[in-house]
């Protein structure tokens, strides 16, 4: 379905920003707010049976001003950093829970470097003791997860391909030049 789809939104200087839905592109796009850069291969159905292309990639034509993205520290983004995995057998999915590495009655910090995803049974069995004393080693040390948007848009390269070029070029190659005439004045 068309409408499960989703577009990449470029800042007006390119950088990748965010994901939204088609239709909220569509939308964007229908008010000038930004420009259809790539479209996808399905068209959306409006109303009447009436065929739209799908905006799969747009680019804003004001620039938006917004601090950097910070990954925001939560047991889903920790999940989503460890791929689903515990960091202790490998099992994927299943009932996740969060570890802290040097347990927090210890002095264990709740921060990106101290936390991991742990099944139950290995939290369980690690219980209050850091991993060395339980003799439990860590798939690889937890870290703060990039943001660039290779590392934040990497979930959906898959699926939407047509997306690479903006977000895994990002900061790699002189940003395009803006046509736009205000831009240009330089
Ligand atoms: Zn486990």
């Amino acid at each position: 379905m068309a409408i499960q789809r989703r577009a990449l939104v470029l800042n007006q200087n390119y950088e990748p920003l965010n994901v939204c839905s088609v239709r909220r592109a569509f939308v964007l796009v229908l008010h000038g707010k930004a420009d259809v850069l790539t479209e996808g291969d399905e068209p959306l159905v409006g109303a009447q049976d009436s065929l739209y292309v799908t905006p799969s990639v747009i680019r804003l034509r004001h620039f938006v001003r917004r601090p950097h993205p910070r990954p925001r520290l939560t047991r889903r983004e920790v999940f989503q950093r460890d791929q689903e995995r515990c960091q202790y057998c490998g099992r994927r999915g299943g009932d996740l829970t969060l570890d802290h590495v040097l347990p927090k009655h210890r002095g264990g910090p709740h921060v990106w470097e101290n936390l991991v995803t742990a099944c139950r049974e290995c939290n369980h069995r690690k219980g209050g003791r850091t991993p060395q004393e339980a003799r439990m080693e860590l798939l690889k040390a937890p870290s703060r997860p990039s943001t660039h948007p290779a590392v934040l848009f990497a979930p959906y390269l898959e699926r939407y391909r047509e997306w690479a070029q903006f977000v895994l070029g990002w900061g790699k190659s002189p940003v395009p030049l803006a046509i736009d005439g205000a831009d240009a004045a330089s």
